[in-house]
């Protein structure tokens, strides 16, 4: 059982098509806020990001903000959160998010979504950490990406215990719960399966 005191939210910078996408957002900060669980996010003000953090701010939690420089502009860097840290690039913006974090939730999203959250799923294949990963599947969101996964295990590229590396939940109120029993996953590294 994981010992959970802060989350990193993984999500679009856009909105979505759909209203729902902005009303779990929202119900997720509340949530966090509600079980003391401190938000680690993009420090953007803008689409799902910003949602879940001013729910979270508005629900009285804790929210910080990890941006790089040159994104402080474009992503509408937080100002009414917690802490904003201002980092040098992505790269940074990854590692302290990751530091900071001792579980990861993937709201929907897009590329830069999908690219946080697989380098948490590959960095947890290699052993380099052992924390929960869950995907937030609303409305069957991340169905694609479970279909994907299916499609690299039968053709023989993701082992089997691949599937253990995150979990997906269909409701926002499954997700704490789900974060702090997830089992600790070993899965064979690529080199040991050869
Ligand atoms: P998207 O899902 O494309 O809306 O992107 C969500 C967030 O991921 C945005 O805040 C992007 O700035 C961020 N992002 C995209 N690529 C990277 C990366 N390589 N490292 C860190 N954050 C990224």
């Amino acid at each position: 059982m994981a010992a959970i005191g802060s989350v990193c939210v993984y999500c679009g910078s856009s909105m979505g098509a759909s209203p729902r996408y902005r009303e779990v957002a929202r119900a997720l900060g509340r949530a966090l806020a509600a079980h003391g669980i401190r938000l680690i996010f993009g420090g953007g003000g803008i689409g799902l990001m910003g949602e879940v953090a001013d729910a979270v701010m508005a629900a009285g939690g804790q929210a910080i903000g990890v941006i790089p420089d040159l994104l402080q502009k474009r992503e509408k860097g937080h100002r009414g959160i917690t802490e904003l840290c201002v980092v040098a690039s992505m790269h940074e913006r990854k590692n302290l998010m990751f530091e900071l974090s001792d579980a990861f939730v993937i709201l929907p999203g897009g590329f830069g979504t999908l690219d946080e959250a697989f380098e948490m799923m590959t960095w947890r294949q290699l052993g380099m950490h052992d924390k929960p990963i869950l995907f937030l599947n609303m409305d069957g969101y991340w169905d694609p990406l479970d279909q994907l996964v299916d499609h690299f295990i039968r053709e023989g590229f993701v082992a089997e215990s691949g599937r253990r590396l995150f979990a997906m939940a269909t409701r926002v109120e499954d997700v704490i719960p789900m974060l702090i029993h997830e089992p600790t996953v070993a899965v064979a590294t690529p080199v040991e399966r050869l």
